[in-house]
Parts: C-alpha cells; structure tokens; sequence
C-alpha cells in the first residue's frame, strides 16, 4: 500500500489535468489519451471542443475506440483552428478538387497521347510508302527508317503493310 501510494504522489499528471491545474487521479478519464509530454495535443483540442465536453463525448464510447476517437478529435481540432468555417471538411474539399483537377488532366494527356499516336501511326506509313519504292535494301539508306526501339516496331508494321505496299508501288 504504502509503495502504490508513493507511486501515485510521484506520477507526473497526464496533459489534460496539467493544462486544467487539477490533481490527477490514477482513475483520470484522459490520462490515457493526453500522456504528460502531449501537452499542445490537449490544449488544441480543449480550446476547440472544452475539456468537459471531450470528456462527456469519450464517456459515450466504447473503450476499445477511444484512442481513434481522441486522434480524430485533436485533428478536426488542429484544423478547425487552421480553418474556423469548414474545419478538416476544408481538406477533404480541396483534395477533391486536387482529384477532379487530376483527373481531367489525366483525359487531356491521353487525348494527346492518343493524337500522337495516330500522328505516328500515319508517320509510319509514309515512311513504309517510301521505304519500299526506294529501289535495293532500302533500309541501309533510308533515312526515314527509326532507330532505336522504334525500328522494329515500323518494320514490323512495314513487313505487315509488305503484301499491299508491293502491290500498290511495283
Ligand atoms: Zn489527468
């Protein structure tokens, strides 16, 4: 007994009781959520809420929540201060608007991209129509041939167009 009391004289009190300069109890309600070194934590949240109604409100739920409810509170409370009118419903309405902004610039870029491809699709057959009128192996002169990762994909289209092409220009 004497060794639980002497414990209890030395325990530091939690934030909240810290910031309302009250004893604090070992059956104190918000020692579990407001440890002492949490003291802004507790004193953003008391501002905004009051620390009787943060109280009333952990009271009302089950214990196992309490932990995430007191997370939620000190963040709606951090940006009701930030944001007095819509608070962290501000966030949530900018980031949607950052989403509807990204989206529509993601349409744009694959409508370009769709554009370019087709620009290269037509690029490509031009450069087939060429390769295949130039007389020999025309690939060892032919400038309009692509190196590099394209080649194979136009030669590949070329060798496919190979049939129709020879028809049209021999
Ligand atoms: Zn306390």
């Amino acid at each position: 007994m004497e060794a639980n009391n002497t414990t209890s004289s030395l325990h530091s009190p939690c934030a909240a009781c810290k910031i309302l300069r009250r004893r604090c109890s070992d059956k104190c309600a918000l020692a579990p959520y407001f440890p002492p070194t949490e003291i802004l934590k507790f004193s953003v949240a008391h501002r905004v809420f009051g620390a009787s109604n943060i109280i009333k409100f952990l009271q009302e739920i089950p214990e196992s929540q309490r932990a995430d409810a007191v997370s939620s509170l000190v963040y709606e409370a951090n940006t009701r201060l930030r944001d007095p009118v819509y608070g962290s419903a501000g966030i949530i309405f900018q980031l949607q608007k950052q989403v509807s902004e990204m989206q529509s610039q993601l349409a744009r870029a694959k409508a370009e991209l769709a554009a370019v491809q087709a620009q290269h699709e037509n690029l490509a057959a031009i450069v087939c129509m060429k390769a295949w009128s130039l007389p020999n192996d025309s690939e060892e002169y032919s400038p309009y041939i692509f190196q590099g990762d394209h080649s194979s994909s136009v030669n590949d289209y070329c060798q496919a167009s190979n049939m129709w092409e020879d028809s049209l220009w021999t």
